[in-house]
């Protein structure tokens, strides 16, 4: 997971979703009224959808994972639980239809405070419960949150993860030194490229890593050679970085970048 700035709903998709919320509420606030009105509110949705995939990480990845594809509008507190967030854009991830149906599903936990124990990329960032060990491709809780969010997801116990995330690291070296090049020759062009790719990589927590890991003092250790490290070094002064405010919209989605496929509904 990364940080993700949530952008602000127009007034007309807010005022949708607050009539399905009243009539939620005259329907006796039940999880079967949300149901009802979730699956009734086609346009509502269509708005949703159209918000999440513009703060979604890479070109339209699931929020959790950031591997696939997203499908689903994820509840992130569940209807179930709390039936008049249901058409609560604040109450709104983008989700892969496997990590949805398979691991989040309703899973809410909280302390003893109330206070919920996943991780929501949209308010918390990430990295301050998680750390991501991208050469192993596993995390390591720095939490009880991020341990919560490290068992709820699966993050450490599914195979195409842990390799993806591997891979991704060895991706994210190659073209990141790639970007270094292009940018002391003066090939903008190819430096531009290079960017893009690095932004639209899936498991963008890789380079996020990366990020945090140049910044150490032992920098050139953990991440392997100089070359690397002033690559990164470029990179981070180059205010390309993955942190929201520098690099929401940085590759704005267009409409050939946006899954043409049916986006499911569930919790
Ligand atoms: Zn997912």
């Amino acid at each position: 997971m990364i940080p993700l700035r949530r952008p602000e709903a127009d007034d007309d998709l807010l005022r949708q979703c607050a009539d399905r919320t009243k009539r939620i509420q005259k329907l006796g606030a039940t999880s079967k009224a949300a149901q009802s009105q979730w699956s009734a509110g086609t346009a509502e949705k269509a708005g949703i959808r159209a918000l999440l995939f513009r703060m979604a990480p890479g070109v339209g990845r699931c929020m959790y994972c950031l591997n696939s594809t997203g499908t689903d509008i994820d509840h992130f507190e569940p209807k179930s639980r709390r039936p008049l967030r249901t058409f609560c854009w604040h109450n709104h991830l983008l989700a892969c239809s496997h990590c949805n149906s398979n691991y989040k599903r309703t899973e809410y936990p909280c302390d003893d405070f109330g206070q919920c124990l996943l991780i929501d990329p949209s308010v918390d960032d990430p990295f301050d419960h998680l750390i991501l060990l991208p050469a192993s491709g596993e995390f390591k809780a720095k939490t009880r949150k991020g341990e919560e969010t490290k068992r709820a997801f699966g993050l450490n116990d599914r195979p195409e993860l842990v390799y993806g995330r591997q891979d991704a690291f060895i991706r994210c070296c190659d073209v990141m030194v790639g970007w270094h090049g292009c940018v002391v020759r003066g090939d903008l062009g190819g430096a531009e490229r290079r960017a893009h790719a690095l932004h639209r990589e899936p498991f963008a927590d890789v380079l996020r890593a990366m990020e945090d890991m140049a910044r150490l003092p032992h920098a050139s250790l953990v991440l392997g050679s100089n070359e690397l490290v002033e690559a990164m070094e470029a990179w981070l002064s180059s205010s390309r970085g993955t942190m929201p405010e520098r690099r929401l919209f940085a590759v704005p989605p267009s409409r050939s970048e946006t899954p043409a496929v049916p986006l499911r509904t569930h919790d």
